[in-house]
């Protein structure tokens, strides 16, 4: 700090600084306002891209992926079956048990690893064979409690959350990474190949029956469970949404139409952009930081990943400008992601009538002691704003699908429509998605909103990709008989 600015600061009363934190809070609250005409404006232009984004490649900032799914699960699914959820910042593996016709999910078993950081930026085998040691861990403990008869071909659904051009059911090439990851040398490769050669390298033998977006599986395990469900999110690390679309409104799918007449979209919402975003001054800094600068755009105002990062920013600029927390920047506070977005929740939640859960958090990640109760009110006051922000834009996003699906308005037939939600920011983030089903229903108004549900999906995922990879394994044994 030069002398300067020393001396400008201690000039600064208390008073004043006060004053000034109190003008940056009110400037950020006004930026990220969301009325009501500005949502729907939102939910307007989510449906012009998804329409542009079906007419072709390209044509949108929304990808409108083809899944490749054209028939969800209907009951019918039987075996075992695994499942490898590749997300955020977790993992897991599963072994589902289906019973066929009225026996449903017999048994499931899973187990869960977090990714090391070093995996998220390194080679892409590092990656994958770290994956498929913990996948041949795990079905060689599962096999010898089950008593597996060996030699049986052992089916795989591949849950992989990340924006894939697909190529068929069981292939598809990574368009970019997304989230927290960077690897180069998988951008381009067919993720399945990737697996495939890094199992065969820990010599498990396995096929990859379906590959699936997390959205993709969410849906699926929704429907199995209930027939209404036509739509899912996520809103976890990262967002994004899929639905059931009619396969003749997907002009640039050149393939046979489906027996079904339906084709599942993954939408890739997280990179959508429209002038009617209220960003502000912190997220263009935070996207031009980031690990993929101008991409994501909705993503990095909605998930879980930078909620917490968009918070450290405007505290960032309290302390500095307005000596917030005194007459020094706490080091801390500048180290980006440091603030993340479960302790943001726990502050915003805070029900304490002296704020100590504020305090305490400041404390332990920040190392800023010695807040006053005042201070820890505009704690929770920008938490509220960040929070209430996404969860309303995420609500805009879903009305522009039920628009673009015809369902935001309440139909003769009096037909429901079930939304399949998951993701540790939905499931974790009591004030999120409170706020995320008033404003949905706000958009609706009573009536539509009567006929729309939100049901959350637990973990649902990874039990979609099983079903999936049940029901096209045998599409695959016939395509290879
Ligand atoms: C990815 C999507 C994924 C979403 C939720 C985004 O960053 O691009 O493919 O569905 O996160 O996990
Ligand atoms: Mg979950």
């Amino acid at each position: 700090v030069g002398v300067a600015a020393l001396v400008v600061r201690q000039r600064m009363k208390s008073s004043g600084r006060w004053a000034r934190a109190m003008s940056i809070l009110k400037e950020f609250e006004e930026k990220c306002g969301t009325p009501e005409g500005k949502l729907k404006q939102v939910a307007d232009a989510m449906t012009v891209e998804m329409h542009a984004g079906l007419v072709s490649e390209g044509g949108s900032k929304l990808k409108m992926l083809i899944s490749y799914v054209d028939n969800l699960p209907t009951g019918d699914e039987d075996g075992v079956f695994y499942a490898l959820d590749l997300g955020g910042t977790n993992f897991r593996v599963l072994r589902v048990q289906l019973g066929g016709k009225e026996g449903g999910i017999v048994h499931q078993e899973f187990t869960e690893a977090s990714i090391p950081p070093a995996l998220m930026g390194g080679t892409s085998d590092a990656l994958f064979d770290y994956i498929a040691e913990k996948l041949a861990k795990f079905v060689d403990e599962e096999e010898q409690m089950f008593h597996q008869p060996p030699g049986r071909q052992r089916e795989l659904g591949f849950t992989f959350s990340f924006p894939v051009m697909q190529t068929s059911i069981n292939s598809g090439t990574l368009i970019r990474w997304t989230k927290g990851f960077s690897i180069n040398d998988t951008v381009g490769q067919d993720v399945v190949a990737e697996l495939t050669n890094a199992l065969k390298r820990k010599g498990v033998e396995m096929r990859v029956a379906a590959l699936v977006n997390d959205t993709i599986g969410t849906l699926a395990g929704g429907r199995y469970t209930n027939n209404d469900v036509a739509l899912a999110v996520i809103l976890g690390t990262g967002t994004n949404a899929a639905y059931v679309e009619r396969a003749q409104a997907i002009p640039k799918w050149h393939g046979p139409l489906p027996k079904s007449g339906e084709m599942v979209i993954n939408m890739e919402w997280g990179n959508f952009r429209s002038s009617h975003l209220p960003l502000t001054e912190y997220d263009h800094a935070l996207d031009v930081e980031s690990l993929n600068p101008g991409e994501q755009i909705f993503e990095k105002l909605t998930s879980g990943m930078y909620l917490g990062e968009i918070l450290r920013r405007v505290l960032l600029k309290m302390a500095d400008e307005a000596f917030f927390f005194g007459g020094e920047v706490p080091a801390k506070l500048k180290i980006p992601f440091i603030l993340r977005t479960p302790e943001m929740s726990a502050m915003h939640h805070d029900t304490s009538s002296d704020l100590r859960v504020v305090g305490n958090k400041l404390k332990d990640t920040l190392d800023i002691s010695n807040t006053s109760l005042k201070m820890r009110r505009v704690v929770v006051e920008l938490c509220n704003i960040v929070a209430t922000r996404g969860a309303r834009l995420a609500a805009a996003g879903i009305l522009g699908m039920l628009k673009k699906m015809g369902r935001d308005t309440k139909s003769e037939g009096g037909g429901k429509t079930v939304i399949a939600m998951d993701g540790g920011l939905y499931e974790h983030y009591t004030e999120y998605s409170k706020c995320l089903e008033y404003t949905l229903n706000e958009l609706l108004g009573e009536e539509a909103a009567s006929t729309i549900s939100v049901e959350h999906s637990n973990d649902g995922s990874g039990i979609g990709a099983a079903l999936l990879a049940a029901s096209h394994s045998l599409y695959l044994n016939e395509k290879s008989s």
